[in-house]
């Protein structure tokens, strides 16, 4: 596991700086998949990559990965409420995109979709410019086949649990831009 590094950088100093919300940061990038997934539960969830044909079981990976941020939905400040942490795999997902199936990559699970139970409900904020700059990345995107949050900055874009790569969803809303600490 290399997910001690980035803790031990990061966690202390911001934290203290926001003592009246409650945002709440571990969230991580997945070099394997390039979902967003929370680090924060000594547990590494299951990577898409690999539960598929072959059913090789994988965790996801928080090596090169900031340290992101999400908001809650009752929290100061404008953006997209509707997005969950699921259980069985720990990726971020939205219900906004109700109309697809949200597959999840537990293999426990045949065909399972992404739950929401147990989770709080965020909100990925509406930051000023939409674009990188200081404490925020742009392009990270609802994947409209899996409904999970995803970072197309790269080529391929990941692995999907609903097959192939992750593919951005169209329209407004569908990008997005996360905080880092
Ligand atoms: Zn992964
Ligand atoms: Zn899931
Ligand atoms: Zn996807």
């Amino acid at each position: 596991m290399v997910a001690g590094a980035g803790l031990v950088a990061v966690a202390a100093p911001l934290a203290t700086a926001t003592p009246a919300q409650a945002s709440q940061h571990l969230w991580r990038w997945c070099f394997q998949c390039s979902g967003l997934w929370f680090s924060g539960n000594n547990t590494n969830g299951h990577c898409p990559l690999g539960t598929g044909l072959f059913g090789w079981e994988h965790p996801h990976r928080s090596a090169g990965s900031g340290d992101y941020v999400l908001t809650l939905h009752d929290e100061p400040g404008a953006g997209q409420t509707d997005w969950w942490w699921c259980n069985r795999c720990a990726g971020l997902w939205t219900v906004l995109l109700g109309v697809f199936v949200p597959k999840c990559p537990n293999p426990q699970y045949l065909n399972g979709v992404h739950v929401n139970s147990g989770s709080g409900m965020y909100k990925l904020e509406t930051l000023p410019n939409m674009t990188n700059g200081p404490g925020g990345q742009a392009q990270w995107f609802t994947c409209r086949k899996c409904a999970g949050l995803f970072f197309a900055g790269n080529t391929p874009q990941g692995v999907c649990p609903a097959g192939g790569a992750h593919e951005r969803a169209s329209g407004p809303g569908s990008e997005h831009v996360l905080r880092q600490l």
